[in-house]
This record gives structure tokens, sequence and C-alpha cells, in this order.
């Protein structure tokens, strides 16, 4: 602390003495007209010599003089006091070379002192002449030199206030800071001007401790008096902030801070200290204050949490919704690294993360709001959204993140989620839902070169169901199986309905194809067509059902979703051609052989267009013999796949609307036939094979009787074989065309009877001519046994007669066949016995020789 006053030395006293040189000078010549010595000085000790600043000889200035101190008179004279030796001086002091130079007889001296008793000069008087009356002169010496001292020190004193204090005060008045002081001793005390200033009153009017402590609030007094005590009883230090209210009335804030000033004894003989005027801080203090809290209660009521971390990933600061969101105390927080609220791996990388961004100023995340995830006490992890700035403070860079819980908000994006994309009716995810799934899992499956499995499950004869109990029971029924499937198939896999009665499930994990993989996927087809699953009480009502399942392993890397589907539908059908229960587990080999179907798909859609499909025929054959008439039978010789057998493609049109294209084209040649057989004058007819969408097309009789009229054909020529299974589709729709058909002259054959859901009923009903027995039933007879029965045969036969129809055998390759048929008096054969199917030119032969005939 500054201490306010400081005592001359010799430095000061040399540089007083100069300025006061001419007023001294007049003061010293005045003191030699009593002392009438011959030489009169002024010095100053100067380390171990002294030096004159004024002397005089007689009334005259001379030039000042150094000399040594060691054994000299004024050596002895800046120890004691004062000395005086009224002659042989030079004598006394044989080491003083300056006295013997001078031959001093007489001499008189006395110390210039401080305020600490401290000799810092010397008033020296020199006589040539030895005078016995030197001792009277020493009081008038003495008294002058007192003289001298003190004003000296009064000089010394005026120096300092009003020179080098007003610098101080300069100090003072820009830090609004006064310095005071206090002496034990004489109870008296300094106030700088500031203080004057901060009181509001005139520098140096009237101001007693007691009313300087009457300008603080009531209740400060005694604790102003406490730490005074302490600092004279105890020599305590202090600082201490009072709210002050100045002349003025004008509240202010001082700060006094005090201590104690000890003397060469080590007692305590002043105080001295400050007085500051902090009104301007201390209101700055106080807005700054205000404004964090202002800061810290809007920080505080908003619904995002805030924190503060330094460069180095400390946590600064947090507001209330930090704590809440994260379920720490604010003490747990502070001082902490950030990464304490992240899971891993971010919690490990953020420290790089942090350093990588000072360094190279490349930012993933500041000034990017993103979703990330957080870490709860509790270990909890949910997701945030995070924005961060940057700013500084105190010259710190700082971060600032404001983080919004968005937990909530994905739930209840869930819940839209969940709408859009679960079955109403069984809860279970819909198509949509297993798509994304699918679709995911293809992607992930198809990096790591996996395999994936799929099932479609279609619960058997659903529409027969709805049919007998009315729709709401037959959603009863799937909503209950779907249930049980659910719980049955863990969580190894998901559910989804897929459309009607079929539901998907996805094995959830890709894998590598081995033996467990293998025993996992059967115990799972197991368990899906378990029969307790499907065995049901609904409405109090016992209900049996059953399912087909479909199943695939699809190798990623070269199918598709869509192919996906396709297989699926694909297999759950051949399951259900094993139904109950049926199961059909494609394997990747048989994924082969899907894709040759669905290309064939593909192909057949325009297939009419190319040049790939023809016409054989094969004739048919009456008992006697002669050629009664021909099957068209159709070809595909394709580039891609060589000879395809119409038993393969043409059930395969039948799931599309090709088969209409090729049911038309095979009408057009064969009405194109029957113009050559007509060309050639044979009246044979021939059968060609109507396939069930064909017969149910809404113009198909309109279109076929344009067809012959256009052709010119006799409709008695065009034999159309329908089958059991065509006619069943909507036997009254059926029923409709073929009796159109039938006033117009056309003639319908029931192909492959006996394998279906023959009913004399409904037969009765249809303008049939002819039941053609199916090659499965022809191949059965294999005797010459004349008396062996094979009764669907003779059934058909039997049944043709009772109808008045004809009856014509298929197949018939052998002649034992031939001669039981003709033993049971069947009308027509066809078969390889008699010929295979003639392709054109073939054809072309026969029906010339035969027109020859
Ligand atoms: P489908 O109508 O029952 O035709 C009889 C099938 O038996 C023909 O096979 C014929 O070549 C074959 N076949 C005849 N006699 C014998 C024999 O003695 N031994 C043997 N092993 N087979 C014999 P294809 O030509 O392969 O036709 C298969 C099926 O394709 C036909 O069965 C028919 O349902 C369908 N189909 C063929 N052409 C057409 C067509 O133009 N339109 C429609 N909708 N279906 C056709
Ligand atoms: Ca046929
Ligand atoms: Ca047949």
């Amino acid at each position: 602390m500054f201490k306010y006053k400081k005592l001359f030395n010799e430095t000061s006293f040399r540089y007083i003495v100069k300025s006061q040189e001419k007023m001294l000078i007049t003061e010293l010549q005045n003191l030699n007209k009593e002392l009438n010595a011959d030489i009169l000085f002024l010095g100053v000790r100067d380390g171990s010599k002294a030096s004159t600043i004024i002397a005089l000889n007689e009334q005259d200035i001379i030039d000042n003089f150094t000399y040594n101190l060691s054994g000299s008179p004024c050596e002895k004279v800046l120890n004691e006091g004062v000395c005086c030796f009224p002659e042989g001086t030079a004598k006394l002091f044989p080491n003083d070379k300056a006295l013997l130079d001078l031959k001093v007889e007489g001499y008189i001296g006395s110390s210039i002192k401080n305020e600490n008793d401290e000799s810092i000069g010397i008033l020296v008087a020199l006589y040539f002449e030895s005078d016995t009356f030197l001792a009277k002169k020493i009081n008038l010496f003495e008294t002058f030199s007192k003289f001298l001292c003190s004003h000296i020190q009064k000089c010394h004193l005026e120096y300092q206030t009003n020179s080098h204090l007003s610098l101080f005060n300069e100090v003072e008045v820009i830090s609004k800071t006064g310095a005071w002081e206090y002496h034990i001793e004489t109870m008296s005390y300094f106030f700088s001007s500031q203080i004057y200033e901060i009181y509001g009153i005139q520098v140096n009017s009237e101001l007693s401790v007691k009313s300087a402590i009457s300008y603080f609030a009531e209740h400060e007094h005694s604790k102003i008096e406490q730490i005074f005590k302490n600092v004279l009883n105890y020599g305590t230090s202090f600082e201490e902030v009072f709210e002050f209210v100045d002349s003025k009335s004008v509240k202010k804030w001082v700060k006094i801070t005090g201590k104690p000033s000890v003397n060469n004894n080590g007692q305590i003989d002043s105080i001295y200290g400050a007085f500051e005027d902090i009104t301007t801080e201390k209101e700055m203090l106080i807005k700054e204050s205000e404004r964090s809290e202002r800061l810290e209660n809007i920080l505080n009521n908003i619904n995002e949490a805030v924190i503060t971390i330094c460069s180095k990933g400390v946590i600064k600061h947090v507001n209330k919704s930090v704590l809440s969101m994260f379920k720490y105390s604010a003490n747990e927080l502070l001082g902490q690294n950030i990464a304490m609220l992240m899971p891993e791996p971010h919690a490990s990388n953020h420290q790089h993360y942090l350093e990588s961004y000072q360094t190279t100023g490349v930012a993933k995340i500041i000034n990017i709001g993103r979703q990330l995830s957080a870490k709860r006490k509790d270990g909890d992890i949910f997701q945030m959204e995070l924005a961060i700035t940057q700013t500084t403070s105190l010259g710190e860079v700082q971060y600032i993140g404001v983080i919004r819980d968005i937990s909530e908000r994905i739930k209840s994006q869930d819940t839209i989620y969940n709408i859009a994309f679960t079955d109403n009716l069984t809860q279970l995810k819909n198509n949509k839902w297993f798509e994304k799934e699918c679709k995911d899992l293809l992607n992930q499956a198809s990096i790591e070169k996996k395999h994936i499995h799929v099932i479609m499950l279609n619960i058997d004869k659903m529409s027969q169901l709805n049919l007998q109990f009315g729709f709401e029971f037959g959603d009863l029924v799937l909503k209950e199986v779907a249930a049980n499937l659910k719980l049955a198939i863990g969580n190894d896999c998901s559910i989804y309905r897929y459309n009607g009665a079929a539901f998907l499930i996805l094995l959830k994990k890709s894998f590598i194809k081995n033996e467990s993989t293998k025993m996992r996927i059967n115990l799972l087809h197991t368990t899906l067509l378990d029969p307790k699953h499907y065995k049901l009480k609904v409405n109090g009502k016992s209900v049996v059902v059953s399912a087909s399942l479909g199943a695939a392993n699809i190798n990623v890397t070269n199918q598709s979703y869509e192919a996906i589907i396709q297989i699926l539908e694909h297999t759950v059908s051949k399951a259900k051609k094993l139904a109950p229960m049926g199961l059909c587990h494609i394997l990747e080999d048989d994924i082969e052989e899907f894709d040759r179907f669905v290309q064939l798909h593909k192909i057949l859609k325009n297939i009419t267009e190319s040049d790939e499909l023809s016409l054989v025929f094969q004739p048919q054959f009456t008992n006697k013999g002669e050629l009664n008439s021909f099957e068209a039978l159709i070809r595909w010789q394709s580039e891609i796949y060589g000879q395809v057998s119409p038993a393969e493609f043409i059930p395969l049109a039948e799931e599309t609307d090709a088969i209409i294209k090729i049911g038309d084209w095979v009408l057009l040649n064969v009405c194109k036939a029957i113009q050559e057989l007509l060309h050639l004058g044979l009246r044979k007819s021939i059968s060609v094979n109507i396939s069930a969408k064909q017969i149910v097309e809404y113009n198909f009789s309109e279109k076929l009787i344009d067809l012959i009229t256009l052709m010119k054909i006799p409709a008695e020529m065009l034999v159309l074989e329908l089958t059991e299974t065509a006619l069943i589709v909507d036997i009254s729709l059926v029923k409709q065309a073929m009796d159109v058909l039938s006033k117009h002259g056309f003639r319908f054959s029931i192909d492959d009877f006996g394998t279906g859901y023959s009913s004399l009923a409904y037969l009765k009903e249809l303008p049939i001519s002819e039941l053609k027995i199916d090659k499965y039933f022809i191949d059965d007879i294999d005797s010459d046994d004349t008396d062996k029965q094979y009764v669907i045969v003779d059934a058909i036969i039997y049944m043709a007669n009772a109808l008045g129809v004809r009856s014509i055998a298929e197949g018939v390759e052998t002649q034992k066949q031939l001669k039981y048929l003709e033993r049971k008096n069947c009308n027509i054969y066809q078969g390889y016995y008699f010929s295979k199917p003639l392709n054109m030119s073939s054809w072309r032969e026969m029906i010339r020789v035969e027109s020859k005939r």
C-alpha cells in the first residue's frame, strides 16, 4: 500500500537546500553576523565524505568543497549532534588534512536531522583564530540549526505535498482513490484531497474522524470501529467495502484498506491506507449480476438444456434444464468433461474431435443442428437435437450447446408411423413396413454377402370360410391366427400382414448358410405350421383352419425386393397344392428355376408378337379307325429357353392377361387351319383348348363369332375344350357364354374329365357334346384281362352315354388301352398309339392324303 509520508534523506536535503538557496544564504549571512566565523557552511553527508552546499567566507559565498569525514570533527558532530572546540582544533584532529591546511583553531558544528533523528547534513563554523568565548555562541548555533532542521522538514513536507503529491493526486483522481494516515501518538490524521472529493466536501475543510464515520450507514459504525481497533491492537490489515452517502446525499460504495506502520521499536505508530470510490464498479457489478441473473432466469425457464464448455471440453455452466434432462446435479457436472453426457463411441472420440476442430477449424457440428444420442446419469440413452455456437468469454473460447430432448417427438413420430404401417385388424406391421425392413435387411446383407430368409404364409380356403360364416368371422379368424403366430415365432423374426389371408415372416438377421441356420429355419417352418395355432375358438365356435407356407432363402446379391415378393407368391402357390399345411421351401438352386419363371412371365406378355409360337395338330380317330378330328396344341420355340412345354407356360400365361392374347392367336390360327381343311374339302373339326380366363372374358363369344364370320368358317368345325376347373371358376358366367356359343353351332368338350369336381347336376345344364377321359386314367389301363374293370374310365364312358354325348380317350399309347376302350364303346381315340401331334407340314401332308381318299 502506498505510504503517504516520507522522511527526507540526503538527496532530498540537498535538493531542498538548493531550492531554498537564496533564502538560506541570507539566513546564514545573518547568522554569521553574530558568529563572525571565518568560514560558515552547510554540508550534506555523502557516504564517507561530506560536501558543502552553501559555504561562506565571512559574508562572501565561496566555492563548495568536499572533505573526508573520517577523523574529522564533523564525524563527531554527525554522531553526537553538536560539538564545539574553541582552540587548537586542527591539532586535535591530526587526520583531518583540510583543517590542517586552513590552520583551523575554533570549531562549532551541529548536525541537521530528519524526523527520525537521522543525521543527514551538517552546519559548521570555522575560526582561524582561537576564541575562548566560542562556547557562548553554541546556543545560538544550536537554535539556528534546529530552525534549519524544522525548516527543511517543513520544506520537505511541502515539497512532498506540492510536488510529488501532485502526481499522486493525479493517480488519486483517476483511480478515485484517496489516502489516509493516522498517527497514534499525536492522534493526528491526514486525508488526501481525493478523500474530501469522495466525501463531497471542500479539500482540507474540517473533517474529524467522528464526522468521517458519520457518513457511513448507522449499522456499519461498530464494524468500522472494530476493524480499526484490530489494526491498532493486533496489526490486522483490512479491506472492506461499505455503503456510504456523501455530503450531497449521493449513495456511493467505498473500499477502505488499512495497514499498520511499525516503527524501529516494532511498535505500531501509525496506520495508513486507501479510500476508494468503487461506486461505478459496484454498479457495474450489480448491473452485471442482475443481467446474468436475468439471463440465468431466461436460461432456466426454457425447455432446452444449455451447456457451456471451455475449449478443453470442461463444463463451465449449465442451466436447470440440463439437470432435469441429464438427471445430474450442477455440482456433478461443473468442472467435468462434457464427454460424460455422451454414449460411446462419441464419448471417446469427443476430445479428439474437439482438438482437431481447434487445430483445423473443420467442424462437424458447430453451427449445424444435429440429431445425436446423449446419455443420462442412469445410463439411459436418448435422442437429442444439438446446436452449438462458439463464443469467447474473457478472451477464452467457449462453446455453448443448446440441447433439445427429442425422444418424445420421435415417439410421437413413431405413433404416426405406427398408424401408417400397422395393419388395423391384426395389429401386425403391414406390407409397407415389411418392404422397408426387408429392403434395409437386403442392403445390409448384400454388403456382408449374407443370405436372408423370408416366408409367406397363407391361410387356406379363406374365401370359402368368408362365404360360409361371413367376413367378420373371417377377420376374427385371421386376428386369432396372427396373435398365435406372433407369439410362436419369438424374437428372431418379425411377422407382417401381407394382404387378405397372407402373412409375411422375416428372419431379422441375415446369415451365412450352415447346418445350424438350416435347422433353425426348419424349426421355424414347423413352428409356423404347427396345427395348434390353427385350432381356434371364434365367437364361441370351434374352427380349424390350415395354412400353406412358402419360404425362400435369398442370396441377396442377385435379388430385388420385387423379385422376392414374386418368389414368395410363387412358392406359396406351390405350397397350396400340398394343402393343408403345405410347405414349399425354395432353396437357392430353385431360385434359378424361379428366375426362369419370372423371365418367362415377362416374355409371354408379348409372345404373340414374336414368331416363336406355332400350332401342332394331333389327330383323333373313330373306333373304326377313321380320322375324325384334330386337337390343336400350341408350341413355343423360345429363342432363350428352347422348346417350352405348354404345360409350363400356359399356367404362367393364365396368371396374367397374356393367356387372352395367346388364346386369340390360337383361335385365329386354328381358323386358318380350318380354312385349309375346307379348302381341301375336309369337314374335320379341330378342338381348341380354351382356358378359364378366356371363356369368362366379357366379349369372348362376340369376338369368336366375329372371327368365324370373318374367316367364313362354320362354327361346327370348332370344338372348344374346357377343363372342369375352368367350368367352375364362375359357373353362371361360363354357362352364359357356352349357351350363346352353342346356339351359334359351337361344340364343347370337357377336358381332363374326372380330375376335378365332376357333378352330373351341372353337366346336365351345360351344352356339352363331348367328355374327354384324361390320359391319367387311360395310363391305368394296363391289362389284357378282359374281365378287369377300370371304374373311373367306365364311369366316364357311362356318364357320356347318360348325357348323350361322345366320349373321347386321350393319351392312348398301347393296344391294351385301345382294346379296353373299344370294349367299353368309347367313341373317339387320341394318343401316340395313333399319332403324335403333327407339325404344320406333317399335318398338311396328312390332310392332303386324307382329302384324296
Ligand atoms: P391337354 O389339353 O390335356 O392336352 C393333351 C396333352 O397330352 C398334350 O400335351 C398332348 O401332346 C399329350 N398327349 C396326347 N397323347 C399323348 C400320349 O399318347 N402320350 C403322352 N405322353 N402324351 C400325349 P401338350 O401338347 O404338352 O399340352 C399340355 C397341355 O397344355 C394340354 O393338355 C393343355 O391343357 C395345354 N395346352 C396345349 N395347347 C394349348 C392351347 O392352345 N391353349 C390352351 N389354353 N392350353 C393348351
Ligand atoms: Ca385338350
Ligand atoms: Ca387332357
